[in-house]
């Protein structure tokens, strides 16, 4: 199914922090039965965005709309509906357990969820962490902990998720395995929105990609379209290639090494 609603809309986003310009004017969309993988170097501003876009921060100029409402002017209790957040680091450090930190994800919704432990062991499921459920939460490596944490954004059944590069510290397989299940929620008719550093999986997984660079948007669109050798090289201050995948013919992006000055940057 795919919906091109815009569920988010962002209009002229700035961001400012004392004198800092952290986003300097972001217009972009984020529709309904879409991924949406957001990159950049690092400080680009993809986690200050992803903090409007989530109502967390409000915006000092422009506005982030949610269903064509001001997101940060949406009850605490209604977002919780509508979005559902994966921060870049776990904040949750008291002594929850696993299933706990997932049930918490079902604390916004009818009365009745959150003791619904069919859904709750169902989403560790998925996410390969089921066997985790009864360990306490800090004890868990970074790679269990983001996926219980991804696991508790499916439990939330919001319409929006918005995930702070949940890849970063996962395996071959999980990632993968989380690709694979935000993918699949966006097929269902959710807008999926993934900070990626790996472009490859960005390619492999997203229908649009957007770069960032310095607190403005470089570029938005089809993968295929944004996730170009000369752009990226000149985003990263580094040379990179986008080569087919031999046997898929997706886009693969290969830091070029060796290569003594990047020809466009
Ligand atoms: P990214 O997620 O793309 O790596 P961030 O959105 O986290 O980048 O940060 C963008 C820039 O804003 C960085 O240079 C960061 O140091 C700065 N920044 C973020 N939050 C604050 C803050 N509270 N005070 C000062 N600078 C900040
Ligand atoms: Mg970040």
């Amino acid at each position: 199914m795919v919906l091109m609603t815009a569920i988010l809309e962002l209009q002229d986003v700035r961001y400012q922090i004392g004198n800092a310009q952290i986003l300097r004017g972001i217009d972009m969309d984020v529709r309904a039965g879409e991924l949406l993988a957001l990159a950049g170097p690092n400080g680009a501003g993809k986690s200050t965005l992803l903090g409007v876009m989530a109502g967390d921060l409000k915006p000092t100029g422009g506005q982030a709309l949610l269903n064509g409402r001001p997101v940060t002017a949406v009850p605490v209790r209604e977002l919780a509906r509508r979005r559902a957040v994966m921060l870049q680091e776990s904040r949750l450090s008291f002594g929850f357990s696993v299933a706990d930190v997932v049930r918490m994800g079902r604390a916004a919704l009818p009365a009745g969820a959150i003791e619904d432990d069919a859904a709750v062991a169902q989403a560790l499921e998925a996410c390969d962490a089921l066997d985790l459920a009864d360990r306490k939460f800090p004890t868990l490596s970074g790679g269990e902990k983001a996926r219980v944490s991804f696991a508790r954004t499916l439990v939330q059944e919001a319409d929006v998720l918005l995930l702070d590069e949940p890849t970063a510290a996962l395996d071959i397989r999980h990632q993968e395995l989380v690709m694979g299940l935000a993918r699949r929620q966006a097929d269902g008719g959710k807008a999926v929105v993934a900070v990626l550093h790996d472009l490859s999986l960005a390619a492999a997984w997203a229908d649009r990609l957007a770069l960032m660079g310095e607190g403005r948007l470089v570029d938005c669109g089809p993968v295929a379209e944004v996730a170009t050798g000369p752009q990226l090289s000149a985003l990263y201050h580094h040379p990179v290639g986008v080569e087919p995948d031999p046997v898929t013919g997706v886009p693969v992006v290969i830091p070029r090494r060796g290569v003594a000055r990047c020809p466009v940057c």
